[in-house]
């Protein structure tokens, strides 16, 4: 099985000129889903997690079906204004100004390890914001699994202190 023969590549979304990388395709079905995770899982040894974190949105189910199979617990990193009670905020540059994310002060207990999934690498900007947030609250970032890098845009040199892994890359 070719993942990149299920990624869907949806042109011009979210806007005229970007061609969007779409994993639907590979959640909803179980044999693809399978796959991604147990390629995910392994470069993941056992003895560098504590916990899964989650980039809103598709990272959600990565973590949580990596934390499933690590018998591990999984964290939110989300968009600005969604978690509830105290939370710490990063903000980074995004194509045009800036976004913000944020964690709940409460996420991790210090020294946890972490390791943080999202779907796409693209300039690596999110995922260092997140990187930083997990370090804020106390965690020690283990590394990086993602479905698909664009190497084009660089996003490995944004973490380049970080070990990272990603499937399939365009
Ligand atoms: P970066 O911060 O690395 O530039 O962008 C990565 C973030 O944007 C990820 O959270 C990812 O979900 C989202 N993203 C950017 N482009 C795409 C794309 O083509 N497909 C998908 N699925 N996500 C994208």
């Amino acid at each position: 099985m070719n993942l990149k023969d299920i990624i869907a590549e949806i042109p011009d979304f979210p806007k005229k000129g970007i061609l969007f990388r779409d994993i639907s395709p590979v959640l909803r079905d179980p044999a693809a889903l399978s796959l991604v995770v147990d390629e995910l899982a392994k470069v993941i040894h056992p003895s560098e997690v504590d916990v899964f974190a989650g980039i809103e949105s598709r990272g959600f189910p990565l973590a949580c079906a990596l934390a499933l199979r690590y018998n591990k617990g999984m964290i939110m990193i989300r968009k600005q204004g969604k978690l509830p009670g105290v939370t710490h905020k990063v903000s980074y540059n995004i194509e045009y100004g800036t976004a913000v994310m944020e964690i709940q002060a409460n996420a991790l207990k210090k020294g946890q390890k972490v390791y943080i999934c999202d779907d796409l690498l693209a300039t690596g900007g999110t995922a260092k914001a997140a990187a930083k947030l997990v370090e804020k609250v106390g965690g020690q970032v283990s590394g990086f699994v993602f479905i698909i890098e664009l190497t084009d845009l660089k996003g490995s040199k944004a973490i380049k202190d970080y070990k990272y892994n990603a499937l399939v890359k365009y």
